[in-house]
């Protein structure tokens, strides 16, 4: 368990390329960030498990990118696009005004 995955509020999101080691065991590719073009890797936020997450659910739908740090909404089916301001609700904008993110 990686204590890290506990404490973020948004799914971790890990650039496909040039950065870790060859394992043998990458997690598989949930589609590209639609901005900047980075394979995404978006992990269940409870296990830290790679998962893409369920579209159509809000702020369980969404991740940051890595690359660019667009958030980003999920669609389903490995596609993505930025949040718009009309995904936010009421608690998103009291958590950005304090800077939870
Ligand atoms: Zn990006």
């Amino acid at each position: 368990m990686d204590s890290e995955t506990l404490t973020r509020t948004h799914i971790e999101i890990i650039p496909g390329e040039g950065i870790e080691p060859d394992t043998g065991d990458a997690p598989p590719v949930f589609g590209r960030c639609p901005v900047c073009g980075k394979p995404l890797r978006p992990r269940d936020k409870r296990t830290g498990a790679p998962a893409a997450p369920k579209p159509g659910t809000g702020y369980e739908s969404r991740a940051r990118c890595s690359g660019c740090g667009t958030i980003l909404v999920y669609l389903g089916g490995g596609r993505w696009r930025p949040l718009e301001e009309g995904d936010l609700t009421d608690d998103d904008r009291f958590a950005d005004r304090l800077g939870l993110d």
